[in-house]
């Protein structure tokens, strides 16, 4: 069977909560290269996150799925400043967890990138604002 890239991951929590409610849902799913980015999180921008694979048939009821699961999120967390929905759980700063920006601070020797803020940002009025 053929499988295709349902949606990528930053961290092991959050892949292992899409696949959940994936499998939950019937969805004959799996995760690729989670056993690189668990063992080594500094390799996770370089292999490009943790890949949720679905089975090619069944994958436009698993995007319609994420993107439920998605909307009650967003609908749970509404934007303090303005009150939209149109939020979305980030990292920050992004640009500095590329993948070059990594590399550059391993050869530098600066050590661990630097730590990676998760907050909701707003598109709306900008507004972010930390996780409950
Ligand atoms: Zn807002």
């Amino acid at each position: 069977m053929d499988y295709v890239i349902a949606s990528t991951y930053n961290n092991y929590i959050e892949a292992h909560l899409a696949m959940g409610n994936l499998q939950s849902e019937s969805i004959n799913c799996w995760l690729k290269d989670e056993n690189t980015v668990t063992i080594d999180p500094i390799l996770t921008n370089a292999v490009g996150g943790i890949k949720l694979m679905v089975a090619q048939p069944q994958i436009g009821r698993a995007l319609d799925i994420l993107k439920n699961t998605k909307k009650e999120y967003q609908q749970q967390h509404p934007c303090p400043h303005c009150g939209s929905t149109n939020v979305e759980y980030v990292s920050t700063p992004k640009k500095a967890s590329n993948w070059l920006g990594t590399l550059i601070n391993l050869l530098l020797g600066i050590g661990a990138p630097l730590p990676v803020d998760k907050v909701h940002h707003c598109f709306d009025c900008g507004y972010e604002y930390e996780a409950q």
